[in-house]
């Protein structure tokens, strides 16, 4: 009998679950139309299907009675801050789980620069799953050696997209003893194969260079004009550096400001509400448009909305708020004003751009990455000569 995980790949996260559950290996995960999905042997398969029972997709989401709590946040180390994206709280959890011998998961950059999740158990590991990477990340065998840590009694903070918190307590079949489960709130993951070409791009453009040697997104300290509200996209390559506005950079304008990067599965995303509903005991995000709730509190190097959800979000936060500079807020209040927590528009996940990227992604790739800009730079021309027309 062939086994089919889920309805349609369309709807799989890649989310790895099935992948850390299924006990003969059978499946893999590879990039299919962009993004990390299951391929199973049909030849190792034994037809036993713990991995339809384990999908989050096939089950309804998590609703919990907690009272969510919420808090504008800072840390007070402000060389932590600037580079963190948003207001470095994920460090001062982390720091917490660390010193009390236990271990985080969380996202880092390979040396292609792709992302995958990984261990940490020091200090000085931790910074490489600092900042937020927007791609969708290999969580690989993670969820197995996470089983491994809660069974060998040491405290474990995973880190990762709600989608992925929902793939972890599913493996785990509920049981959330030593762990503390930590999601960012998600605008949606664009592709990684998307990525790789743009990297590929920017050596390309660039006459002397022939390797990318770091990679930042949203930098708030690249440039002196770099700050939280107004950050830069930065890649170091071995002859030159580009630092280039957020806004004008022509992979953040397919991902944040067209959504046509996206997974399937972020158009139509269940995990996205963060008030008594989800799988994590602590959201994070930025605290965009705080201004409107709390003035005095901005100063302008990145302010983080930490919600709580849990017991256990709520006593490691207990300790982790003494260290940082924090204001209770509304929890439905702040995520209002943070457009992510409403959904991107379907209408980009059929546009022709979308799937001629998806499919070519080399030849359409280069075209989009030189015309953009152009094409973005030309409307904001336009629009300035109509205001001034008008006045
Ligand atoms: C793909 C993605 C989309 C996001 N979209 C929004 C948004 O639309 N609106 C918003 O307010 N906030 C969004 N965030 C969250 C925000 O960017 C910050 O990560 C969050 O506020 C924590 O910041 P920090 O300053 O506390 O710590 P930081 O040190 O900046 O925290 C980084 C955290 O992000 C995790 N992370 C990094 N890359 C990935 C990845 N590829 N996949 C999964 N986890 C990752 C790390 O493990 C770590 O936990 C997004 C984050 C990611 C990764
Ligand atoms: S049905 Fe069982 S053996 Fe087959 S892929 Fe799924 S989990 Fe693995
Ligand atoms: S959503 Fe997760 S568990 Fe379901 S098929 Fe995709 S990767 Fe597997
Ligand atoms: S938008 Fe939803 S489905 Fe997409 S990566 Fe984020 S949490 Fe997962």
């Amino acid at each position: 009998m062939t086994v089919k995980i889920i309805e349609s790949n369309k709807t799989c996260t890649g989310c790895f679950a099935c992948y850390n559950t299924c006990p003969k290996s059978a499946i893999k995960m590879e990039l299919i139309d962009g993004f990390y999905k299951p391929v199973i042997s049909q030849t190792a398969c034994v037809s036993c299907g713990m991995c339809v029972s384990v999908c989050p997709q096939n089950s309804d989401v998590r609703i919990t009675n907690y009272q969510t709590k919420a808090y504008a946040c800072k840390n007070n180390d402000n060389a932590v801050r600037v580079k963190s994206s948003s207001g470095g709280v994920f460090t001062v959890l982390s720091e917490s789980v660390l010193s009390e011998g236990g271990v985080v998961y969380g996202v880092a950059f390979d040396k292609q620069f792709l992302t995958h999740h990984i261990r940490v158990d020091s200090m000085i590991d931790m910074v490489k799953l600092r900042r937020s990477k927007y791609l969708q990340s290999y969580v690989g065998d993670v969820f197995k050696n996470i089983k491994r840590d809660m069974t060998e009694g040491r405290k474990v903070l995973f880190s990762g997209t709600p989608c992925q918190c929902a793939g972890l307590n599913a493996y785990l079949e509920g049981n959330r003893e030593n762990l503390i489960i930590v999601e960012v709130l998600c605008h949606g993951v664009p592709s990684p194969v998307i990525w790789k070409n743009y990297l590929d791009y920017r050596v390309k453009k660039s006459k002397n260079s022939s390797r990318v040697e770091n990679c930042m997104f949203r930098t708030k300290d690249a440039c002196r004009s770099a700050s939280w509200n107004n950050s830069y996209m930065y890649i170091k390559l071995d002859s030159e550096d580009y630092i280039v506005n957020s806004d004008s950079d022509p992979f953040m304008m397919l991902f944040a400001r067209s959504d046509i990067i996206l997974n399937d599965s972020c158009y139509e995303c269940r995990y996205r509400e963060l008030v008594n509903r989800g799988f994590a005991d602590i959201s994070l995000c930025d605290f965009w448009n705080i201004d409107r709730i709390a003035p005095s509190f901005n100063d302008g190097g990145g302010i983080s909305l930490m919600m709580i959800h849990s017991q256990s979000g709520e006593n490691l936060a207990e300790e982790c708020i003494k260290t940082m500079a924090v204001a209770e807020v509304e929890p439905q209040r702040a995520l209002l004003l943070n457009s992510s927590s409403h959904q991107p528009k379907q209408i980009n996940q059929n546009s022709k751009v979308r799937s001629s990227l998806i499919r070519f992604p080399a030849k359409f790739g280069r075209i989009y990455f030189t015309y953009l800009p152009v094409i973005y730079g030309r409307k904001v021309i336009d629009k300035i000569k109509k205001i001034l027309k008008r006045q």
